[in-house]
């Protein structure tokens, strides 16, 4: 298919998480809020998404955290795209989840219209990253940011021990945005969260289409920058990234 002859005739919106506890990070303060080079984390991706072609963005937050997001960060940093904040669940898809029914209640999103997750933990997603995944959204109707690993993969057996490992060529690891026509991912998240035999092991949104419904999801060039901050030393990374912005 020609991409480029494609019309984005539908609405987008970011849904952006940041209700997670950050328990790899080691630190008081959790992981979104942390200052990198005197902005929370979390600010990078807002901003990110708040200059590019995104028409709305709904942060979802901890309860707790919904009215330091509001003056420390959406008027502090005068943010005008965000449609609301929610709070967020027990898991990651639960979070999603409440995200999505919002953009239903609060913004009348629903047929022809499309959805970027977006981790808030990932400060380096960049305009062009954001621009393909809506670009294979549209054009595939599920696709998920990511690069092909570096690494060689391995699956452990129960014990351990190395068990399968895939052709290092067909292996990707895969980042957020994952992109989405809104009905569909809405669809298979209604689904998966009717059952809860569903819900085992869900870490990201391509696996719940993958899962719930046929659609195929289609892997879409990322970026080696486009890292989540999870551990203390990605926090050293993330450093390096923003005073070297233009030289990697
Ligand atoms: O835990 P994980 O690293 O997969 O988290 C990815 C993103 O999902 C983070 O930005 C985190 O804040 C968010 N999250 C969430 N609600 C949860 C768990 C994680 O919004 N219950």
């Amino acid at each position: 298919m020609d991409k480029k002859a494609l019309n984005k005739t539908g609405r987008f919106a970011a849904v952006v998480l940041a209700a997670g506890r950050g328990s790899r990070m080691n630190s008081k303060v959790q992981k979104q809020y942390m200052l990198l080079d005197g902005k929370p984390l979390i600010y990078y991706s807002l901003k990110t998404f708040e200059d590019g072609p995104v028409n709305d963005i709904v942060l979802v937050t901890g309860a707790e955290d919904i009215e330091y997001c509001r003056k420390e960060i959406i008027e502090k940093y005068g943010f005008n795209k965000i449609l609301a904040v929610v709070p967020g669940g027990k898991e990651r898809y639960h979070s999603v989840y409440e995200g999505l029914k919002c953009l239903e209640a609060q913004g009348g999103y629903g047929q022809g219209d499309y959805v970027l997750v977006h981790d808030g933990a990932r400060p380096f997603a960049d305009p062009g990253v954001i621009a393909r995944v809506m670009d294979d959204a549209v054009c595939y109707g599920a696709c998920v940011a990511g690069m092909p690993s570096k690494d060689t993969v391995k699956l452990s057996d129960d014990a351990g021990f190395a068990g399968v490992t895939p052709d290092r060529s067909l292996v990707w690891t895969v980042q957020t945005p994952q992109g989405f026509a809104y009905p569909l991912l809405r669809e298979a998240y209604d689904k998966m969260m009717g059952r809860a035999e569903y819900q085992t092991g869900v870490t990201d949104d391509a696996m719940v289409v993958e899962s719930m419904t046929r659609h195929k999801v289609r892997l879409t060039e990322g970026s080696y920058r486009n890292i989540k901050v999870t551990t203390p030393e990605d926090m050293l990374v993330a450093e390096t990234f923003i005073h070297h912005r233009a030289d990697i």
